[in-house]
């Protein structure tokens, strides 16, 4: 209960915490890609589509290096 309204709290506050990425699910990832770009292709596990909160608390702190 309470997890669907901090999702919808975290939904509403601003266009960057929903914005959906990529983050390849390989132990070692650490960035996420906000489409396939060239550092995602090299993922050799699966890929999921998340939101930018999501990617963080996964541990996927910061964007790719390849700016998107
Ligand atoms: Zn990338």
């Amino acid at each position: 209960m309470k997890l669907i309204l901090l999702l919808m709290l975290f939904t509403s506050a601003g266009k960057f915490q929903s914005d959906k990425v990529y983050v390849c699910r390989s132990g070692s990832s650490y960035a996420y890609h906000n489409r396939l770009c060239q550092g995602l292709r090299k993922c050799t596990h699966r890929i999921d589509t998340v939101t930018v909160r999501e990617a963080m608390t996964t541990g996927h702190k910061k964007p790719c290096g390849y700016r998107y």
